[in-house]
């Protein structure tokens, strides 16, 4: 079905290789098209053009795209010819994403004492008009988040490791179910497993 492969995820790299959003098929192709990016084969790392690109014949095992005359092969990597960043890849704000940010940390303590065991924080809590925002969650483990109570941290004399704010995308943050097998070749696991510095 056309729409679901055009809906596909595209790895997509900056001008360096590295990982900087996703992209669906159809939103690279537009880039590939207009010249703003190229497409890499994962096996060999050659770059293809537009033109290159959609003279290539799709196996017969792989997915294609339906064109006006012929079939085209479904990018799975682009990088950017001119760009460094993708603008539009911001990171939702999920629970998933915020226990990935904080690494599974407790920001008050710095107990790992695993998923089960951390709760999503309000810094400004909710009682008191906080709201459910990248700048202001964080995760707390139960004892913390107990003490803490409906308090704001100045007000419970405990103090934040570190000022949450909205991650700058990384592979890490691609959701788990669009995660493409030869992606792997360009995330490396020093890459998945950074620490984030803001
Ligand atoms: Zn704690």
């Amino acid at each position: 079905m056309l729409a679901r492969v055009l809906e596909r995820p595209t790895l997509v790299l900056n001008r360096n290789w590295q990982p900087v959003g996703v992209a669906t098929v159809a939103r690279s192709l537009v880039m590939l098209w207009n010249e703003s990016a190229r497409v890499v084969d994962p096996a060999d790392y050659r770059l293809y053009s537009w033109s290159d690109w959609s003279r290539l014949v799709p196996r017969d095992d792989e997915p294609f795209i339906r064109a006006v005359r012929s079939r085209l092969r479904v990018p799975e990597v682009v990088v950017l010819v001119r760009y460094d960043r993708l603008p539009t890849s911001a990171v939702t704000f999920s629970r998933r994403n915020v226990y990935k940010r904080d690494h599974y940390t407790c920001q008050y303590c710095g107990a790992q004492p695993g998923s089960e065991e951390l709760t999503i924080d309000h810094v400004l809590p909710r009682a008191q008009s906080g709201i459910s925002s990248w700048d202001n969650c964080v995760l707390a483990c139960i004892a913390c988040n107990k003490r803490k109570a409906d308090r704001t941290p100045h007000q419970a004399g405990m103090r934040l490791r570190s000022t949450p704010v909205r991650p700058a995308w990384r592979p890490m943050y691609a959701a788990a179910n669009v995660r493409i097998e030869s992606w792997s070749k360009f995330i490396s696991e020093a890459y998945w497993n950074v620490k984030l510095k803001e």
